[in-house]
């Protein structure tokens, strides 16, 4: 049996400084002593904490397979731990994802967000994963046609023999938590004909179609409602795998060269442009946003991420560079336009998205005084 490695990227909201923007260095202290620990005692290889916007994110590489409860119990501990911490320093929304108390085995549809992807290794695994924060998963639906589907962005989808075949989509029914799989390109149609409604249908898992190999997973699988709200669909991350009869790296990054709109931004009720940005700039300011996105490139070698010699995960921060610059210029270019709409839509989102907000609480006073017209 070859060896096989698991890809973990679980995230969560535990509490942020000064509203919605920032996951302070203290709770990903606590993050990094916690993931420490367990590699010590080896349960995961290697690990990387960071975090875009208010989010807490544990991206780990392990040998124990997708969903493993001891692997998830880490990430539930770490996050109860980190929202200990933003109680106690009254932080703003501290523990806001942890929807349950009890931990029973499986992190999903518990609050967190999880993308989870078991790989054969190959020769060599160069991965990418992206991160975002005030936004939904429907925000990858673009991107990821364009890097599997679509020849003018991948070349690799003219060029290489081995992508020849083209590509399977589980795409997901946000509505009726159903699924359905489209292969591309001969239903490529059928597949913008469900994708383009971005905040029903969720790509989840992209396929090799000629030997089914595991190319991306977002965190919008399975998808559970607890209270009403759909877990697992706010600020997405997805683990892509690159190269070798797969898309290049660059063909991955190369759909962010322009900026897009994307549901959330402030309240989580606006149309906001998405704009690609380096760690250092993963913060949300402008109207809770501009919606931002992160993405990290890294090696998986011998079930770990690739390592300096003193045991340093490798990490590239794939947008911190001015190739991306032009998209976050178009970003606050779009951000002005919208703004300037204040909250007249489509500036503000539809009212079927409406309807699970405070504003329904207001349009209900209003009710008795309607007369017929
Ligand atoms: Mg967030």
């Amino acid at each position: 049996m070859p060896k096989k490695t698991t890809v973990s990227l679980i995230k969560c909201d535990v509490g942020s400084l000064a509203g919605h923007h920032v996951v302070p260095k203290p709770l990903l202290d606590v993050a990094e002593k916690n993931l420490k620990a367990m590699k010590e005692e080896g349960l995961i290889n290697s690990y990387y904490v960071f975090n875009v916007g208010d989010d807490l994110q544990l991206l780990m590489v392990h040998e124990k397979g997708e969903s493993n409860p001891e692997v998830h119990k880490l990430a539930w501990d770490t996050f109860r731990d980190a929202a200990d911490k933003a109680l106690e320093l009254k932080l703003y929304g501290a523990g806001q994802d942890l929807l349950k108390t009890a931990f029973s085995g499986n992190i999903r549809g518990m609050g967190p967000g999880v993308a989870e992807m078991e790989i054969e290794e190959r020769g060599s695994d160069p991965i990418v994963v992206f991160a975002a924060d005030k936004t939904s998963g429907g925000a990858f639906n673009l991107p990821i046609f364009r890097i599997f589907a679509d020849p003018m962005n991948t070349a690799g989808l003219v060029i290489d023999p081995n992508m020849a075949g083209g590509f399977k989509f589980e795409v997901l029914d946000t509505i009726e938590n159903k699924s359905v799989v489209l292969k591309c390109p001969e239903e490529m149609y059928e597949l913008i004909a469900l994708i383009g409604t971005v905040q029903r249908y969720m790509v989840s898992r992209v396929w090799r179609a000629r030997d089914d190999l595991i190319c991306a997973v977002g965190s919008v699988t399975r998808l559970s409602q607890i209270a009403g709200k759909y877990v697992g669909k706010d600020d997405p991350v997805m683990i892509i795998r690159a190269q070798h009869g797969l898309p290049a790296v660059g063909e991955i990054l190369a759909p962010f060269m322009h900026s897009y709109l994307v549901e959330g931004w402030m309240r989580g009720s606006h149309w906001g442009p998405i704009m690609p940005v380096g760690l250092k700039d993963a913060k949300c300011t402008l109207f809770d946003g501009p919606p931002r996105i992160v993405a990290l490139g890294f090696q998986v070698a011998n079930g770990k991420i690739a390592s300096t010699d003193d045991g340093k995960p490798m990490i590239a921060d794939l947008f911190d560079d001015p190739a991306f610059a032009l998209a976050r210029k178009e970003a606050l270019e779009y951000a002005s336009m919208l703004r300037r709409m204040g909250e007249f839509e489509p500036a503000r989102l539809g009212p079927e998205e409406m309807e699970y907000t405070t504003l329904q609480q207001i349009l209900e006073r209003l009710k008795g005084r309607f007369k017929p017209a």
